[in-house]
């Protein structure tokens, strides 16, 4: 009788989920044209259905018992926990899904927000606004310079290429002294943008095709990396912009820093930052 009363007036019994299955299957029905009466009935006198539901129910309770679909038996925590599961995959999904941010994503494929709120709060401003602008893209180097116009070419003064963040970080002549310190932290996973920048690659092992930073939903970015590569822009003074230079970044770092120490990090389509900010 309580399970009638409860798929009746349902409140916050643990196997909510069985009476939002009835619910659902009710609706269902009722939307084809049949509607479902609950009837209660005695037990053990033969009545069809509830032997067939009788002996279910003791087939379920008996060791190793395999459960019809994917529902297993759930007390309210673990459906809590299972719908946190859903809510963060999707918005990992919708994160995929974005057009925004795309350079962001290049180096993070992880929700950024979620990790990089600790990594931002554990730097200072400084530190907070060079690594923003690497995650960003919006860097006083050539490469960003020449696509907002304030530079005529993206190459670098090396002459080696384009004055990308790789370029900078890894490749550039010019600051073999000032790198040093960062190639020994970052070892074999030198030239690893996103290991650089604390995100997630997304990039699998060849060997046993395992993602090389682990799952994605265990990420933890690495901080001691992070300030090595801040470590090493501060060295360099490349970061230090022209007073015009100057005038195009503040607008964007100002904001990019202020939304991530809200919300973990900056994720705006990259001509809107620009046009604003100019
Ligand atoms: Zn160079």
């Amino acid at each position: 009788m309580s399970a009638l009363q409860s798929i009746q007036e349902p409140r916050l019994q643990s196997g909510q989920y069985i009476l939002q299955q009835i619910w659902c299957t009710a609706r269902q029905l009722y939307n084809q044209g049949t509607i479902a009466t609950l009837q209660w009935v005695p037990a053990h006198e033969g009545i069809v259905g509830n032997e067939m539901a009788h002996s279910c129910a003791q087939m379920a309770t008996k060791r190793k018992a395999k459960l019809a679909g994917d529902e297993g038996p759930r007390l309210k925590s673990r459906a809590l926990q299972i719908g946190r599961e859903w809510i963060r995959a999707e918005k990992t999904r919708r994160f995929d899904q974005l057009q925004v941010g795309k350079f962001t994503r290049t180096i993070d494929k992880a929700l950024p927000r979620e990790h990089m709120t600790l990594v931002y709060n554990a730097l200072h401003r400084e530190e907070a606004k060079i690594l923003s602008q690497l995650r960003t893209g919006h860097t006083p180097l050539n490469d960003n310079l020449a696509r907002i116009g304030a530079e005529q070419s993206a190459n670098c003064v090396c002459r080696m290429g384009v004055e990308s963040v790789q370029h900078f970080l890894f490749y550039c002549p010019k600051w073999r002294n000032e790198r040093t310190k960062l190639r020994e932290a970052m070892a074999d996973r030198w030239g690893d943008l996103a290991y650089a920048l604390g995100g997630w690659s997304g990039r699998r092992d060849r060997r046993n095709s395992r993602f090389v930073d682990g799952p994605r939903e265990k990420w933890k970015p690495n901080l001691k990396i992070i300030k090595a590569t801040i470590q090493f822009v501060i060295k360099t003074k490349r970061f230090q912009p022209k007073a015009t230079i100057a005038k195009y970044t503040e607008g964007i770092e100002a904001r990019a820093i202020e939304d991530t120490r809200v919300s973990g990090e900056m994720v705006v389509s990259d001509d809107e930052s620009v046009g604003s900010s100019l």
